[in-house]
C-alpha cells in the first residue's frame, strides 16, 4: 500500500434561504454574469474568440463604463469568462456545439464565486451552524442536511425559475483508507435482483424504481398523445424530466450505499463486467435500466476500491459462472436455461441456488486471477 494522499473533489448541494435584500443581490449577480457571458460571446461571434486573459482585461474596462457591473462580487464575473473560455475550448475540441447565449428564461440561472484567504487569515466564504457567509451577501441561511467536510473551493448560487435558491459547495477532501480486513466477496449482477453475493445475500433493486418505471411509461404515452410544442406537451415533458431525475437520484443513492458497504466489509471484491453480462441478450426496459446501473456500479466500485485500498477484480472474460458446481467443479450445461433457479449437482449432490452458486464461482475466479497477476 502506498502512502500517497488521495484527494477528491466533492460537491454538496443545499437549499438556500436568502432574505429579501439578499435575493435582490443574487438576482443582480445572476443577471450580471449572464450579461458578461453574452457580451463576450457576442464579441467572439463578431470577430473570433480571443483568450481569457484578453477578455479579462476588457472586462476591467467594461466595469469602468457600466457601474452596475461592480455590484456583484468580482469572482462571479471572472468565472463567467472562465466558463465562456471552457465552452470555446470544448467547441474547438470538436466534440461540442458552438457556445450559446444564456437566456433569462432558463430553468436555472447561476453564478459561481471562489473562496480565498486574506492575509489576515480571514476568508470570504465560511460556514457557521446553518448559515453560510458569501461575498457581498453576508450570512445567508441554508438547510444544512449534512456536514460539509473538506476545504471549500468555490460556491455556485443557483436561482430556479420558480424562485427557489440553491447552493453547491465544491470541496477538496483527503481520503483516508479503510483498515485492512480479511473478507473477500464475489458478486453476480442480476436482473431480478440487483446483485447476489457469495455470502448468499440477494440485494433487491430499490422498490420505488418499479413504481417510477410505470410512471415514466404512463407519462410517455401521455406525451405521445399531445400536440408537439403545445403548452400541455411542455408541461408533460417537464413532469417526465422530474420523474427521471428523481429516479436517477434514488438509483445513485442506492449504488453509493451498497458499494460503500461492500468496500468497507471486504478486502477483495470480484465482479463480472458488463461485456459478459451482455451475452445474456434481453432488450426490455428493465434490462436497459439495469445496464445503466451496472456500468455505473462498476465505475463507482472502481474508484472507491482505489480510494480506500481494496482490490477490485473485474472478470471480463466469459466463463460459465452459473453452470459450474461450486462444490465439485462439475459443469451442468442445462443451467444455461435462465428459468432454472435451483439445481442439484448430479456429481456431488449439492443443491444450488443458481445465482449464489454463480457469485461463489465469480469469487473463486477472482482469487485465481489475483494470484496469476
Ligand atoms: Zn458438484
Amino acid at each position: 500500500m502506498t502512502g500517497k494522499k488521495i484527494i477528491r473533489e466533492k460537491g454538496y448541494k443545499f437549499r438556500l434561504y436568502p432574505n429579501k435584500k439578499q435575493k435582490i443581490l443574487i438576482n443582480k449577480s445572476v443577471g450580471c454574469t449572464r450579461y458578461v457571458y453574452n457580451h463576450f460571446l457576442s464579441k467572439a461571434k463578431e470577430d473570433k474568440y480571443k483568450t481569457y486573459t484578453e477578455y479579462s482585461k476588457q472586462l476591467t474596462q467594461l466595469k469602468r463604463e457600466l457601474m452596475w457591473l461592480k455590484e456583484p462580487d468580482k469572482f462571479a464575473l471572472q468565472n463567467a469568462l472562465k466558463d465562456l473560455d471552457k465552452a470555446f475550448n470544448n467547441f474547438f475540441s470538436g466534440k461540442y456545439d458552438f457556445p450559446q447565449f444564456k437566456s433569462k428564461k432558463n430553468i436555472k440561472n447561476s453564478y459561481r464565486t471562489n473562496k480565498f484567504v486574506r492575509k489576515s487569515g480571514t476568508t470570504n466564504i465560511e460556514i457557521k451552524d446553518n448559515k453560510i457567509k458569501l461575498p457581498k451577501l453576508g450570512w445567508v441561511k441554508f438547510s444544512k442536511s449534512q456536514k460539509v467536510k473538506g476545504k471549500i473551493l468555490n460556491v455556485t448560487v443557483t436561482k430556479t425559475n420558480t424562485d427557489k435558491y440553491f447552493i453547491s459547495i465544491a470541496v477538496k477532501e483527503e481520503i483516508k483508507k479503510f483498515p485492512e480486513v480479511d473478507k473477500k466477496i464475489g458478486i453476480d449482477l442480476g436482473l431480478k435482483e440487483f446483485a447476489i453475493t457469495s455470502d448468499g445475500e440477494k440485494k433487491a433493486n430499490p422498490r420505488v424504481l418499479n413504481k417510477y418505471e410505470k410512471k415514466i411509461a404512463r407519462l410517455n404515452r401521455s406525451l405521445a398523445r399531445k400536440e408537439k410544442g403545445s403548452n400541455n406537451w411542455y408541461k408533460t415533458k417537464k413532469k417526465l424530466a422530474k420523474v427521471h431525475e428523481k429516479m436517477a437520484n434514488i438509483r445513485l443513492d442506492f449504488l453509493h450505499k451498497f458499494s460503500t458497504k461492500l468496500i468497507e466489509e471486504n478486502q477483495l471484491i470480484a465482479v463480472e463486467t458488463l461485456e459478459v453480462k451482455n451475452m445474456l441478450k434481453n432488450s426490455n426496459l428493465a434490462k436497459s435500466i439495469s445496464d445503466v446501473s451496472w456500468s455505473k456500479f462498476i465505475e463507482i466500485l472502481t474508484y472507491k476500491a482505489k480510494w480506500y485500498g481494496r482490490d477490485l477484480i473485474k472478470i471480463d472474460t466469459f466463463f460459465a459462472s452459473s453452470q459450474l458446481c461450486n462444490n465439485c467443479g462439475y459443469k451442468n450445461e442445462e443451467v444455461k436455461d435462465l428459468k432454472i433457479r435451483n439445481w442439484k449437482c448430479s456429481e456431488c449432490g449439492k443443491v444450488h441456488d443458481r445465482d449464489i452458486n454463480a457469485s461463489k464461482n465469480i469469487l473463486d475466479e477472482g482469487l485465481k486471477m489475483q494470484k496469476a497477476s
